[in-house]
């Protein structure tokens, strides 16, 4: 590395700030620090993708989340200075699926040509968000995810929520090891070896969700949005959501009356709220029809709390299975 003056003076002066003002300064240029030196760069959208990226690469990776902490994504649209942390970045990992209908705009915006995109998803079977629209209604209407339908990912067609199964987050893994090995070839052994453990732990999770939940097939949960379309496919459950997929619609007195009676009719003992969704709907419902009610994440986003507390896709779906358990038994 060159010796830079500007780095120099800069880091001059950053000393003789507070730490609070360096903080600051930090955040705002949202960029891949000295530490990102020798590392491939990767900016991934939303908490699956900087998690899974940060799986498989290890610290041969600098990985740098789009999305911040805490916030709902799914009408999140990134601004002008999100942007130049892809100018310097050699992988992008968006999930696809429609989670990111802005990530195409991005990309055809972005001037650093070395950069690859990588849409996680590209070799998930996807459900179309109709058939996910409370899970009661589902033929097998499964679409191939061909390269056809690739530029046709519009928000809101398919339900984007794939790493909610297991199997589907080995995929998305997988897809993410390929592109770090075509990148960085030198360190290929090495995320292969991380990618069989995280393979590894994703049919340990399989298994575990299987078995908790085969005493329940057939049962339905009632969920903050539609985000458990995978996961119930998987495991045989149904969802009734009190928003859409997007979770970009609070429900009318109609469609809150028609929950109700479906929690009466179906037994159904607990609804779900999600840390990132108010929480008051999932109140009124709980109150009217007297259940209980419990978190449960659709890891759309994931707290700075929780982040760095170490929180991760597993022990998060852990609790998720917990959860779910305790709302059938
Ligand atoms: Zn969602």
């Amino acid at each position: 590395m060159k010796f830079s003056l500007k780095r120099f003076i800069s880091s001059v002066l950053a000393v003789s700030f507070t730490v609070g003002t360096a903080g600051l300064l930090c955040s705002c240029r949202r960029g891949f620090g000295a530490d990102a030196e020798g590392k491939v760069k990767v900016v991934a959208t939303i908490f699956p993708m900087y998690d899974f990226a940060q799986k498989i690469g290890g610290d041969k990776v600098a990985v740098k989340m789009l999305i911040p902490a805490g916030t709902e994504p799914h009408e999140w649209e990134p601004s002008t200075n999100d942007m130049l942390m892809l100018e310097e970045a050699d992988l992008f990992v968006y999930n696809g699926a429609g989670m990111e209908p802005w990530a195409e705009d991005v990309l055809g915006s972005v001037k650093n040509k070395d950069l690859v995109a990588l849409e996680a998803s590209k070799d998930v079977t996807l459900l179309k968000t109709a058939e996910v629209h409370d899970m009661e209604d589902v033929h097998d209407h499964e679409e191939e995810h061909d390269e056809e339908e690739h530029e046709h990912h519009h928000h809101g067609e398919y339900d984007p929520h794939v790493w909610l199964s297991p199997k589907n987050a080995e995929a998305e893994m997988e897809a993410i090891a390929e592109a770090l090995i075509a990148i960085d070839e030198a360190n290929a052994d090495i995320y292969r070896k991380n990618l069989e453990d995280a393979k590894k732990q994703c049919e340990d999770l399989d298994s575990a969700f299987r078995e908790a939940l085969k005493p329940y097939e057939g049962g339905h949960i009632v969920v903050a949005h539609e985000a458990y379309g995978y996961l119930c496919r998987e495991y045989g459950l149904k969802q009734i959501g009190i928003e859409g997929v997007s979770a970009d619609q609070e429900p009318d007195a109609a469609r809150m009356r028609e929950i109700i009676d479906k929690v009466n009719e179906y037994g159904i003992k607990c609804i779900f709220f999600e840390e990132l969704v108010d929480p008051k709907v999932a109140q009124t419902i709980a109150d009217e029809a007297g259940c209980k009610t419990q978190a449960l994440s659709p890891l759309d986003g994931l707290s700075k709390e929780d982040i760095d507390s170490g929180r991760d896709y597993f022990s998060v779906m852990q609790d998720n299975l917990k959860a779910l358990v305790a709302a059938f038994e």
